[in-house]
């Protein structure tokens, strides 16, 4: 009897709290983990930045240091970038006004795709608007409903939605495990096709994929590889090419993926590859076929981007001397890093709750660094993302340093 009151009595209470409300919306409703973070002043998402993206932003009227982006090489306000992205603007003006296939193709796609595929070493690019929509849209379309694709189990969303949205059989690996790829490899048909699909570098742990190894599992196999260059493409390579290139494996992988979101310092993305794999993905892919190109003044800012990338290559050095200098810094501090070797360092915090109050401690010290907790990493690895960019100092690194120390003792995360 007394579960029954209690049913009544909470139905009642719902009831009451849901005033009003149609089906979708009182599904929606129940979902209030922001509203409970934002309640306990610790909602750590859309902080608004009002100055521009640079080693020091400004969120409300205070100064911050920057060690939450991916503008790796910092020129997202370099001048020669900012006046490329300006002049195409007043040539192209803002919009193309439809899609790549039909009527938003430039010119200057078509330079840009061509001066890509020479960079990175293969016959094709193709630009698409965004870097999401070039996962999107490759993984979906590119195999059928026999075939399979095989992805390491940290792979970015945009991977893993681009998976689901294909007709192909889905399947998955533990991360950068390969007796776990070898044992998915062996499980599907020899005679089937089977892309493997990995992220180059990770974009939440900065550990970067086995390509030699994956690529001779691959071989075994009979399967072809695809590699997310998202957070490789500026940041490895003597003219920032990428992970594939820097490992001399660019040759042995199917299709290069990357996006102008983080090194290119401007909005759209890329897929490199052979003619043959082009032709197919130029009428198929739909986040292409389907979606507006991207603008003009991305365009331009992209292209001039890689040209610095291409004609500047000490951003690059620059870029690894503040990383290592970071790198052993948080390692002398005692923070648990994991096997990252690049710019994106991973700072374990293991718990949501935290992991948001150092986020909201730390802005409050003057420095913003991003919290990342599940799905993006599991529940058990949540951690504080910090990324460095070339044109940080030793001492704006100094700074960080020191308050991620206060903070972190805080909370005794370190000794
Ligand atoms: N792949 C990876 C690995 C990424 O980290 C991201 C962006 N976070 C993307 C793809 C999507 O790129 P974009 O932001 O250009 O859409």
């Amino acid at each position: 009897k007394s579960i029954r009151t209690f049913l009544y009595f909470s139905i009642l209470l719902i009831k009451q709290n849901l005033p009003n409300m149609n089906l979708l919306e009182k599904k929606l409703a129940r979902y209030d983990i922001p509203q409970k973070a934002k309640a306990a002043g610790i909602y750590p998402y859309f902080r608004a930045i009002s100055s521009e993206q640079d080693c020091e932003v400004v969120i409300n009227g205070k100064k911050i240091l920057m060690f939450g982006s991916n503008s790796y090489l910092g020129l997202t306000n370099h001048p020669k970038v900012k006046e490329a992205a300006i002049e195409a603007t007043r040539k192209y003006g803002t919009g193309c006004a439809g899609s790549r296939f039909l009527n938003g193709t430039l010119d200057i796609h078509e330079e840009l795709e061509r001066k890509i595929a020479k960079w990175i070493g293969k016959e094709e690019a193709i630009v698409y608007s965004t870097g999401f929509q070039v996962n999107l849209g490759v993984v979906s379309c590119i195999t059928g409903r026999e075939d399979y694709i095989i992805c390491d189990e940290s792979d970015h969303a945009s991977i893993i939605e681009g998976r689901r949205l294909s007709f192909s059989n889905a399947l998955k690996f533990k991360h950068n495990d390969m007796a776990s790829l070898e044992k998915v490899l062996a499980s599907c048909p020899i005679d089937k096709i089977k892309l493997i699909v990995v992220d180059g570098v990770f974009s939440m742990e900065g550990d970067v994929a086995p390509l030699p190894e994956i690529i001779a599992l691959a071989k075994k196999y009979n399967a072809q590889v695809m590699v997310d260059e998202a957070h490789g493409v500026g940041v490895f390579g003597e003219q920032g090419q990428g992970i594939c290139h820097h490992l001399g494996v660019t040759d042995n992988v199917d299709l290069i993926m990357g996006t102008f979101s983080k090194s290119f310092a401007s909005l759209g993305g890329f897929i490199a590859c052979n003619s043959i794999i082009a032709n197919y993905l130029r009428h198929n892919s739909r986040s292409y076929i389907f979606s507006a190109s991207a603008t003009p003044g991305a365009i331009g800012a992209a292209s001039a981007a890689l040209d610095i990338m291409m004609n500047e290559p000490e951003r690059i050095k620059q870029l690894w001397e503040v990383t290592n200098y970071a790198l052993n810094g948080f390692r002398e501090m005692g923070c648990e890093i994991g096997p990252t070797t690049t710019p994106i360092i991973p700072l374990y915090i293991r718990d949501n709750d935290k992991t948001f109050m150092v986020t909201r401690d730390l802005l409050e010290e003057g420095i913003f660094v991003n919290p990342v907790i599940s799905p993006a990493v599991a529940p058990h690895d949540t951690l504080i993302r910090f990324s460095l960019m070339a044109t940080h100092t030793h001492k704006q690194v100094d700074v960080a340093f020191d308050k991620i120390s206060k903070v972190f003792r805080r909370y005794n995360i370190i000794r």
